[in-house]
């Protein structure tokens, strides 16, 4: 299975850049407080409710074009490789968006996982605009296999992929970072998560002289869904392709 973990702690690391983050917030907060007193009007209420947008696409400014260069989830992707989902051992981070729906479709999901959502975050809801719906929390790993709470218990892959896929639900119940990886993004950036796992698929070695599907080629629908691309970037992945 795709997912974060590392590069999401990696990428999100900066404790700085997350305080700067939250008391722009703060900030923000008080001045459309100051804004509605002294407004006293509806009107401003509204204001403030359009000023919250929300996140439906992660804005990025620059890509690494690594994505372009490196060998991606070639063939059956994570699930024709050797690897025991390796990269879901970090855990991952899911988004508002995504956890809305798991928790909408709870009944399914405990079934699959045998433990009760509650016990499968490891961390409250944090504001953040760097994920869909504006918000995330992080999953918990099992003590049995040391694996997300989310993957199959005892079987290979995850609850939620398992559900978009057998049981037809909405492909946003998976969590962006476990549809992209191993491509992932930090505040505007967005680049591949190296080094992988031992047993990833995107590092598994090829005969001489075959090629195989970059990560942006494997990944590209993906990308394309759940990230805000200025064209300028996304030409310059499709060039980078080209002349890999
Ligand atoms: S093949 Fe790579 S991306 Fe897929 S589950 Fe394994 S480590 Fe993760
Ligand atoms: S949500 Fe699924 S794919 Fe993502 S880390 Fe957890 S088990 Fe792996």
């Amino acid at each position: 299975m795709k997912k974060a973990g590392d590069a999401a702690k990696k990428t999100r690391k900066p404790v700085k850049a997350k305080k700067a983050v939250k008391a722009k917030t703060v900030k923000a907060k008080t001045v459309t407080t100051k804004k509605a007193v002294a407004a006293k009007k509806t009107t401003s209420a509204k204001k403030t409710v359009k000023a919250k947008k929300t996140v439906n696409r992660i804005p990025i400014k620059t890509v690494d074009l690594k994505i372009a260069s490196h060998k991606g989830l070639f063939d059956e992707g994570c699930y024709g490789s050797q690897c025991q989902d390796e990269c879901c051992g970090w855990g991952c981070d899911i988004d508002l968006a995504t956890i809305k729906l798991i928790t909408k479709h709870r009944d399914k999901v405990e079934a699959l996982t045998g433990a009760k959502i509650e016990d499968c975050f490891k961390t409250p809801l944090k504001q953040d605009n760097d994920y869909i719906g504006g918000a995330y929390r992080e999953t918990a790993v099992r003590k049995s296999d040391k694996l997300c709470c989310f993957h199959l218990k005892g079987s290979k892959g995850c609850s939620l992929f398992y559900l978009w896929i057998k049981e037809k639900l909405p492909k946003r119940i998976v969590p962006t970072i476990c549809r992209t990886y191993p491509v992932t993004w930090h505040r505007g950036k967005l680049f591949a998560d190296l080094p992988l796992k031992k047993n990833c698929k995107a590092k598994e070695k090829t005969p001489k002289g075959v090629k195989v599907a970059s990560l942006f080629e494997t990944q590209k629908k993906e990308l394309k869904a759940l990230f805000d691309i200025p064209k300028k970037e996304w030409k310059k992945l499709e060039d980078a392709n080209k002349a890999k």
